[in-house]
């Protein structure tokens, strides 16, 4: 039988649309919109247009949103220093620096400089910190949130279930770890060390894929029923986009699947501006 492909366009659509509605009423409430501010200090062409299309999607829901572009060459104390005067900003809501940054900068440090209420990547050692002692009230990162989000829109109950997260990368693969044990799966993280991966996919209720590498992940592998969430971006030689996930022979075999691109990539983008709407209301309306 044939998976249900898991829309992520659709749901992150849906998401942003309930987003918008709630930036009404916090606008109505308080009369300021929410405001994002992203901080591109690389030349990546890459990372320029996730940070363009950041800012495009936050204007589309109300959210005001400011882009700081410094160039690749600026010292380490200047973007520090940069984080500093948007933590004291009273008026700055979330801070995103969009990594990665050039190798000047100590990207650790500058996670840990962020104010840990305005950190809507979810980062900041608190809010990681949080999460992994199972409490959920801090900023949660964008990605992760994304891949639950997209597991309970395909009707999965995860009590219970054995999630398989491949990565674990504190982007990714330890927070949606974190996240599904907290939803009560019985959880296994692999990484390059494991030993025998296809084994451990094998037994995967829940697949959760984050690691990079074009279709490492065999359709075979892939448990019979089984719900997979490919994270994994990679640019083929032809120029195409690709999972991690080798998608044709996973969707024979699984019950849901999310395509790349359109899965779990739009999701990231919502969540974001969920997190801008979260932090917003705790500094502006909650405290
Ligand atoms: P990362 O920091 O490079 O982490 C990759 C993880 O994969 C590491 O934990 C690594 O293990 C593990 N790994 C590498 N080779 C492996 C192998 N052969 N077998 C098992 N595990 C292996 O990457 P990331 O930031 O988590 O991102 C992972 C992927 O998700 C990338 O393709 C990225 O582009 C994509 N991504 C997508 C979105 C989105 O919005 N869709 C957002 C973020 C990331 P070790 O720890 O042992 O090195």
């Amino acid at each position: 039988m044939a998976a249900q492909i898991i829309d992520g366009k659709a749901v992150a659509q849906r998401l942003r649309g309930e987003i918008k509605t709630k930036v009404a009423d916090l606008v109505a409430h308080i009369g300021v919109a929410p405001h994002l501010v992203v901080v591109l200090a690389s030349d990546d062409p890459a990372s320029a247009v996730y940070v363009r299309n950041k800012g495009k999607a936050a204007e589309e829901v109300g959210i005001r949103s400011t882009q700081h572009t410094l160039p690749a060459n600026t010292e380490k104390a200047a973007l520090l220093e940069l984080i500093q005067k948007l933590n004291a900003d009273p008026d700055v809501d979330g801070i995103l620096v969009q990594l990665p940054v050039p190798k000047q900068h100590d990207t650790e440090a500058l996670i840990r400089a962020l104010d840990p209420a305005k950190d809507v990547d979810g980062l900041h050692p608190l809010n990681a910190g949080l999460l992994s002692r199972g409490d959920e009230s801090g900023l949660i990162p964008c990605t992760p949130k994304g891949c639950i989000k997209l597991i309970e829109s395909a009707g999965v109950d995860l009590a219970g279930k054995h999630a398989v997260v491949l990565g674990r990368s504190r982007l990714v693969g330890r927070p949606v770890a974190d996240l599904l044990l907290n939803r009560n799966a019985t959880v296994t993280t692999c990484h390059s060390r494991t030993k025998d991966l296809a084994q451990e996919v094998g037994r995967a209720d829940v697949l959760i894929a984050a690691i990079g590498k074009e279709e490492l992940v065999k359709g075979s592998w892939v448990k019979f029923g089984a719900t997979v969430i490919d994270v994994g971006i990679n640019r083929n030689p032809a120029g195409k986009l690709t999972g991690d996930v080798a998608f044709p022979g996973a969707a024979e075999r699984a019950a849901a699947i999310t395509p790349v691109p359109g899965g779990v990539g739009p999701m990231t983008i919502a969540c974001l501006l969920e997190n801008t709407l979260i932090a917003a209301t705790r500094r502006r309306v909650m405290r």
